[in-house]
């Protein structure tokens, strides 16, 4: 009979997989290690194999370093050694035992990920459950074979390292991941926005945007944590980002796979209402709540509300999705963003500019022989494509795009002109107030939208500001000369854009075939009107301008499946 104490000891361990890593070493304590090769990985540490090792009680930097260039980075502490002697005695390998910091976590779920890949691919089944000690022996007669060199794991303990020994993968600067392959039928294609976000799946052989219960076709792209430790994503996140904006995450996109040092990263930062610092590799993490959360964490948030909305309209489990991302999206955000699908247990199979997207949506399947312009203003980024269709051959031509230029900034604009004028008059700055700032920002993002309708929009606060006289209400109206007057230069900088586009080509605005707008605010008539004047031509919707990027995304999605099916299995004999 098995002993029952010692089943409920290891079912309180995290599964451990023993994987084939490079390491590479800088050190200060054990500067004479020469080799580690294999550790054992599970999201609660590492044992690496080791002649040598730290000191219980080092602190140490892992940054491990995938085959492809794209790395994670983990920090821990040494909690136990294998001395060689003990090793020899017990018939174990020597090396050392790291406990992970669980700060780390979306990193530590990959880095199991990868070890349970890495052992699904090898010969040797998984280990389920076991014991530290019966983690090593099975390090150890891994030792007899020869490693696989995959990736590279390099070790630093807290402070500068005094050597570098590094063998195995060189850092690159960051290659892109590549596309896992399709392995299922249920595929999805994700439009991940800066504002909303949606999910549509291929049925048969279309593709279809798929409802939420109260038949909404998107999500807010927002995420509330709140103070007892629970998540609200999407609709009522965003009914608290008025009400608790220090712990409501919004335009997260333009925090995606980015580095708190670049300027334009530090500039945006600095007048969100929550707080966001420089975490591993400098990247942008945020504190809510007393935590410490990654920003692929918080996409992996809605890509996880988007999976199971599109699941329980397709009745089958979605483990397979394309993801659309701006033009401007460099390989960092793009491997951000397939961190936060791995992080949601979605498998990527591929990755496609938003405009090519729309592209795909207005054109495939449908025999056409044009040129298409596609112009894309979100939330929070303009893109702008210039694309030859030859029946289902689609050829990019051109892409441009600005990561910040999008919806948000006409709100921040129309806001500070408003909060301007109510400085003027009552000397109180409502920039200074999060929550007052978060009100006005939606109240003027409201009456944009409003403006597409209508001449005059009203922006209303009340009881936005609290004097010793009582509470004072914001009241303005906006009309449609006053925002043109305040944001049009943000539309000239997308005009900019296409005609760079054009001119590079060599080709005139009449040599467009069809030109395709998408993006909330193509809905803006001001906007439609400077397009419509650049390329010569009434603007007609040819695809839903905010459905559009999802169901293209499906397309591609659709194509990838079915160019599976259709490739040969076996070889006749
Ligand atoms: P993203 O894909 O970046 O999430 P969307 O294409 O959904 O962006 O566009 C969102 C932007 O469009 C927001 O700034 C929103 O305020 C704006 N928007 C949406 N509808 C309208 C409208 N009717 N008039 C003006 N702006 C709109
Ligand atoms: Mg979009």
């Amino acid at each position: 009979m098995a002993d029952d104490s010692t089943h409920r000891r290891r079912s309180r361990r995290p599964t451990r997989f023993p994987v084939h890593f490079q390491v590479a070493v800088a050190c200060r304590e054990w500067a004479h290690v020469e080799r580690l090769i294999t550790l054992n990985a599970s999201r609660g540490g590492v044992f690496l194999r080791s002649p040598k090792s730290p000191l219980v009680g080092t602190p140490l930097q892992l940054d491990i370093e995938l085959p492809d260039g794209s790395g994670l980075s983990l920090a821990g502490t040494v909690i136990h050694v294998i001395s060689p002697e003990a090793a020899t005695s017990l018939r174990v390998a020597p090396g050392f035992g790291v406990k992970l910091d669980p700060a780390h976590e979306p990193d530590l779920i990959l880095l199991e990920s990868m070890a349970r890949s890495e052992t699904a691919g090898a010969a040797e089944p998984a280990l389920e459950a076991q014991s530290e000690s019966d983690a090593t022996r099975d390090t150890t007669d891994r030792a007899t074979s020869t490693p696989v060199p995959r990736t590279s794991v390099a070790i630093t303990s807290s402070g500068a390292p005094i050597a570098v020994a590094r063998f195995g993968v060189q850092p690159s600067p960051e290659p892109e991941l590549p596309d896992a392959p399709c392995t299922s039928d249920a595929v999805a294609g994700i439009d991940f926005g800066t504002s909303y976000s949606s999910i549509a799946v291929v049925r048969g052989a279309e593709a279809v945007l798929v409802r939420d219960g109260a038949g909404r076709l998107r999500v807010p792209s927002v995420v509330s944590y709140a103070e007892g430790g629970g998540v609200l994503v999407g609709w009522d996140a965003r009914a608290r980002l008025a009400t608790d904006p220090a712990h409501t995450v919004s335009g997260v996109k333009r925090l995606l796979g980015r580095r708190m040092s670049e300027r334009r990263v530090a500039d945006y930062v600095a007048q969100l209402p929550f707080r966001a610092l420089p975490g591993p590799a400098d990247q942008v993490v945020l504190e809510m709540s007393g935590r410490t959360i990654s920003i692929p964490q918080v996409v992996a948030e809605l890509f996880r509300l988007l999976r199971r909305t599109a699941e329980r309209a397709a009745g089958a489990a979605i483990e397979e999705v394309v993801l659309t991302v701006p033009v401007s999206f460099e390989v960092g955000q793009r491997n951000g963003l397939r961190k936060a699908a791995q992080l949601a247990g979605l498998r990527v199979i591929g990755m496609v500019d938003e405009p090519a997207a729309a592209a795909l949506a207005y054109g495939y399947g449908h025999m056409r022989n044009e040129l298409v312009l596609v112009y894309d203003f979100g939330g929070g980024t303009f893109d702008c494509t210039v694309i030859d269709i030859s029946k289902n051959v689609f050829r990019i031509l051109a892409a441009a795009g600005d990561a910040w230029l999008g919806g948000d900034d006409f709100d921040v604009v129309l806001a500070r002109d408003s909060a301007g004028g109510f400085q003027r008059e009552h000397k109180i700055e409502l920039g200074r107030r999060a929550a007052s700032w978060q009100r006005l920002l939606l109240a003027c993002e409201a009456a944009k939208c409003e403006l597409s309708q209508a001449e005059a929009a009203r922006i209303a606060v009340p009881h936005v500001a609290r004097t010793a006289s009582g509470p004072i209400d914001l009241e303005t109206t906006l009309t449609r000369a006053r925002l043109q007057s305040l944001c049009g230069d943000l539309v000239a900088r997308s005009l900019t854009m296409v005609e760079q586009s054009l001119h590079g080509l060599g080709l005139d605005p009449e040599t467009v075939g069809q030109v395709v707008v998408t993006g909330g605010l193509t809905r803006v008539p001001m906007v439609r009107a400077a397009v419509a004047k650049l390329l010569g031509r009434a603007l007609t919707e040819v695809v839903h301008p905010e459905e559009a990027v999802a169901l293209g995304a499906a397309v591609q999605a659709g194509l990838i499946a079915r160019k599976r099916h259709a490739r040969p299995t076996a070889t006749p004999p």
